[in-house]
């Protein structure tokens, strides 16, 4: 099969702007109305071929954090598996992944670089597959893969592979803090109890402020029913929330299943300000500085 040598590319994280539970399914999976945006902060992932090496078909995993599954438990593998299977392709790779993105922090890292993989090996191995066919596939790796595979700003609807894209979130800076704990998607949305929810996001108005490019009014609506249910077991993501709104930003909430918590900001000095405040607070693990991250993919 005729391949190119090497594929390097971006896997960007994803914020939830705002994020609403309405309802838990049968089958044990809630459904969701959440707008997902693109941020700059992005994990790097060169995907090498070595060719046919005989045997078996190899696909290795090489990243810069120790404790991540460097075999088919990564996700990156697992999305290589999928096209490679599919295609017959014999060849073995190597997938590196440089990663960025705070770990099982709310921004999707594991799903982004999925969605990279399969977008990577696509055009190494000049497979043809349109968008839509790879995010069509990509749902058997996670809910937020199409998504991630799609990019920019988009309501996901379902268990958040419904997605509709909107316009890009109105020119901000984001800033965002994980603190030094870590949150199991599994149990925060099985510690929800949807009936129980009081503040359900303004979904709708927010999509409405993004289409009159009103920064505010987004800012405004950011909100997450997910942020009660981890805020009372880790009043931390509760204090950090604060420290970004005492130093300025128009609002702060949760991403995902949190920890990392974001600020919104409409100056950039203000922004940095909180930047360096949050950086130097011991409660901070992970402190970044970013945007919608709307440049191109390769580099
Ligand atoms: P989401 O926002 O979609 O809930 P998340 O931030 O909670 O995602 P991830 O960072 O994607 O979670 O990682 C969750 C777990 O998945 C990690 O504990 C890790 O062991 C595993 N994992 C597998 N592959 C990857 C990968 N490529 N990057 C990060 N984590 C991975």
């Amino acid at each position: 099969m005729r391949y190119m040598e090497v594929v390097r590319t971006r896997a960007h994280g994803k914020i939830n702007l705002g994020l609403d539970v309405l309802r838990k399914r049968e089958d044990g999976y809630h459904e969701v109305r959440t707008i997902m945006q693109r941020v700059g902060l992005y994990d790097g992932i060169e995907i090498q071929c070595l060719g046919n090496l005989g045997a078996m078909r190899h696909i290795g995993i090489e990243t810069n954090l120790k404790y991540l599954p460097a075999n088919e438990n990564n996700l990156a593998y697992r999305a290589a598996e999928l096209l490679m299977d599919e295609f017959g392709i014999t060849e073995s790779i190597h997938i590196k992944i440089r990663k960025m993105i705070p770990v099982a922090a709310g921004m999707g890292g594991g799903s982004a670089d999925a969605a990279a993989v399969l977008k990577g090996i696509n055009r190494m191995f000049d497979l043809h597959l349109t968008e839509a066919e790879l995010m069509e596939r990509s749902i058997k790796l996670g809910a937020d893969v199409p998504y991630c595979v799609m990019g920019g700003t988009a309501l996901a609807e379902g268990i958040g592979e419904i997605l509709t894209p909107i316009p890009p979130m109105p020119e901000c800076i984001i800033v965002l803090a994980k603190p030094s704990i870590s949150v199991s998607t599994r149990i925060v949305y099985g510690n929800l109890n949807v009936d129980e929810i009081k503040n359900h996001p303004d979904i709708d108005g927010m999509i409405d402020s993004i289409y009159r490019n009103d920064l505010r009014g987004m800012a405004g609506r950011l909100g997450n029913v997910l942020e009660e249910v981890t805020v009372a077991e880790y009043p931390v993501i509760g204090e950090i929330k604060q420290i970004m709104l005492n130093m300025g930003a128009l609002n702060a909430v949760m991403s995902g299943s949190g920890p990392t918590v974001f600020g919104v900001f409409d100056d950039v000095y203000i922004a940095k300000n909180a930047y360096m405040a949050l950086k130097s607070n011991r409660e901070c693990r992970q402190v970044y500085i970013t945007d919608g991250g709307n440049g191109d993919e390769r580099y």
